[in-house]
């Protein structure tokens, strides 16, 4: 029996969205986190897949009351947009004020950047704090504060910035978000001391992810992962980031309820994906059928009205082809790109060898303009993309549950499984992977 794209519906997807969107901020580790969970859990269950459970595990969640950044501009203090990273350290309670530092170039050795940061606040590009050893030298310098600019547009608004888990150990000091636009204005003004007032805590947590199957009818036990998120930044629901992949597997799980697929169909909702996958992580090293996991089907962030889709890939030539083939059959436009990254759910599964696509719609060249912030409401969200997206990814999905063999190995290429590995040790702190 054919699945029934016909039946694949953007308007079905579009009220996923807007329920997720509706149940407002889904943070790691958050009520609202576990709101989605549930609801989640609820509509496998409503699907009649096989196995529905939820999988707890630990993380770092966080919250902030208060945020305020003043410039001191001819004798008077002017306030500036800002708001806290995830993880944050408080200020001491007065506030602190210092010199301001613009710090165009982290300074290769430890020493020197004591000298330039210690007891000052820094002005920095999110493209330089964002290399580990970078990262480490700035903390260890013990600066009174940075504000980070993202500097991927100019944009005129605060962007929610978080770490890695793995690098939240590392934080020493208050770090703030500010605007391209307001950076810009302070650099330009010379501003040359700043005062930063930040209330926020951290605390351990319990954050979930959510599992259901439709069991294939071959006696091989293989198994392929159709992934997404359903928790948020600190600032915005995130109606595109990731309201829209829930949307799509959900949509999946429908389509193909209705049938039974040769190799196993397993529907993962994950929590934590803002604090670097932190859920598939926990998901991928103690999942005991892991060598049965065949390939994955991520999908983060796919509703933009304009962009580019990205089909970003890891794994062999092969796979490669078997998407390309789709996307003629269905003419869908998606970019086929060979490109590793750890920046979504699909990352833990390619280190423990399992070939992966990403499906990850982009606005700007790398990134979508109203990324993790308050822009990000369903207006964003465009219907039709949904609709000829997972149409596609459908269509994929079908050709690899059943085509007799597999169209392309379970196997990452040596070259990229190194590249991945040092990926691991830089954003996961993970030396060794598990065999
Ligand atoms: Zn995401």
């Amino acid at each position: 029996m054919k699945v029934d794209l016909g039946s694949i519906s953007g308007q079905e997807c579009m009220k996923t969205i807007f329920h997720l969107d509706g149940l407002g901020i889904r943070f790691a580790g958050t009520r609202g986190e576990k709101k989605a969970a549930r609801w989640v859990e609820r509509q496998f269950k409503k699907l009649g897949l096989t196995g529905v459970h939820q999988q707890e595990f630990p993380c770092l969640s966080c919250d902030y009351t208060r945020c305020v950044l003043s410039a001191l501009l001819d004798g008077r203090w002017w306030v500036v947009d800002s708001e806290p990273a995830a993880h944050s350290k408080p200020t001491p309670e007065a506030g602190v004020e210092a010199e301001l530092v613009v710090v165009e170039k982290i300074p290769g050795n430890a020493r020197e950047c004591r000298s330039l940061m210690q007891g000052k606040i820094l002005l920095l590009y999110n493209s330089e704090l964002f290399q580990l050893e970078n990262f480490k030298r700035v903390m260890g310098a013990a600066p009174a504060g940075i504000l980070l600019v993202d500097d991927r547009f100019p944009n005129d608004w605060t962007v929610a910035i978080g770490f890695p888990r793995y690098w939240i150990d590392f934080i020493s000091c208050p770090v703030v978000n500010v605007p391209y636009t307001d950076a810009w204005e302070m650099v330009r003004q010379g501003v040359a001391v700043v005062r930063l007032e930040v209330e926020s805590y951290v605390k351990e947590a319990i954050s979930q992810n959510v599992i259901g199957e439709i069991r294939g009818r071959g006696s091989a036990g293989e198994v392929i992962v159709v992934s997404a998120h359903h928790d948020s930044v600190l600032n915005n629901p995130g109606a595109d980031d990731n309201c829209t992949g829930v949307a799509a597997v959900l949509e999946l799980a429908r389509v193909f309820s209705k049938m039974r697929p040769r190799r196993t169909l397993r529907f993962i909702s994950y929590g934590a994906e803002e604090q670097l996958s932190e859920g598939a992580k926990f998901y991928a090293f103690n999942t005991k059928d892991v060598r049965q996991i065949q390939f994955v089907l991520n999908i983060d962030s796919i509703g933009a009205w304009m962009g580019r889709t990205g089909i970003y890939y890891a794994g062999p030539r092969a796979l490669e082809k078997t998407v390309e083939k789709v996307n003629q059959e269905m003419e869908f436009p998606g970019h086929l790109i060979q490109e590793l990254s750890p920046f979504s759910d699909h990352f833990p599964l390619n280190l423990c060898g399992v070939p992966a696509v990403w499906y990850y719609r982009t606005t700007y060249v790398a990134a979508r303009h109203y990324h993790h912030s308050a822009l990000e409401t369903p207006d964003v969200v465009s219907e039709e993309v949904l609709e000829a997206t997972v149409r596609q990814q459908a269509a994929l999905l079908e050709r690899i549950a059943n085509e007799e063999p597999m169209p392309f190995p379970r196997r990452i290429p040596s070259h990229q499984m190194k590249t991945l590995r040092q990926m691991a040790k830089e954003w996961c702190g993970i030396e060794d992977l598990p065999s």
